[in-house]
């Protein structure tokens, strides 16, 4: 990054820490990560402004507060792996790669996740693991996972990633209910999840299967 970019990017931390109460690692991870590159052309002014943005095939690029939050929510500190479903454009995995020693991502729409993983590629984020499909199922080859991400909304949780996910690991996840999506944390004890929700929120929806 030159140094006008990482000025820039710099700032946009800064900008998220005031709205949410982030610590400097998670700072940190918002700094080293070029949010320019994960835009479409033509959006590049707005990459830095705390919006949601368009990212093609009707899908968006999460707010960066919104990011923030569900990086913070995760509770990353003693986190080795993390599963996204829904990686969009690669920006929250981009986050999460800074802060953990492994991600794996699951998108649906394969030009999205094509174009993201060219992202990771010239970023050099080689610990990030990105596949197209279902996320609902899981990726069962990198399991157990200490944290799993929603970045859509699902109306429950699958009884895969249950399984997937490491004795009191936790999933974090807009959860719709009704006409209302409330960011929802759950920890596993046993083969139960405890749900504590957290706050309202708006995302796509989890939609089955595999887009080419
Ligand atoms: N994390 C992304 C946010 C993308 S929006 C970012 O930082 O930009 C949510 C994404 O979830 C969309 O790209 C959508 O296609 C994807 N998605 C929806 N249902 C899915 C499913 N069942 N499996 C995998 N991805 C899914």
């Amino acid at each position: 990054m030159d140094k006008l970019t990482a000025t820039k990017n710099l700032r946009l931390a800064q900008e998220i820490a005031k709205q949410v109460d982030i610590d400097e690692r998670i700072i940190g991870a918002f700094a080293s990560i070029n949010r320019e590159l994960f835009v479409p052309n033509g959006f590049k002014n707005s990459a830095y402004k705390l919006d949601a943005l368009p990212i093609g095939a009707k899908q968006w690029i999460s707010s960066p507060v919104t990011v923030a939050k569900m990086t913070q929510y995760l509770f990353l500190r003693n986190a080795d792996s993390v599963l996204e479903i829904g990686c969009g454009s690669g920006y929250q995995a981009a986050i999460l790669s800074k802060l953990v020693r492994r991600v794996c991502t699951i998108e649906r729409i394969e030009p999205l996740l094509r174009e993201a993983t060219e992202r990771f590629r010239t970023l050099g984020l080689h610990n990030i693991f990105a596949k197209a499909g279902d996320g609902q199922e899981g990726w069962s080859r990198y399991a157990p996972y200490d944290r799993i991400l929603f970045s859509a909304a699902p109306s429950h949780i699958p009884q895969a990633l249950i399984d997937q996910l490491v004795e009191g690991g936790i999933i974090i996840a807009p959860l719709q209910q009704g006409n209302a999506q409330i960011i929802t944390r759950m920890v596993k004890e046993g083969n139960r999840l405890i749900s504590t929700p957290i706050e309202a929120c708006e995302f796509v929806p989890v939609v089955d299967g595999v887009e080419r």
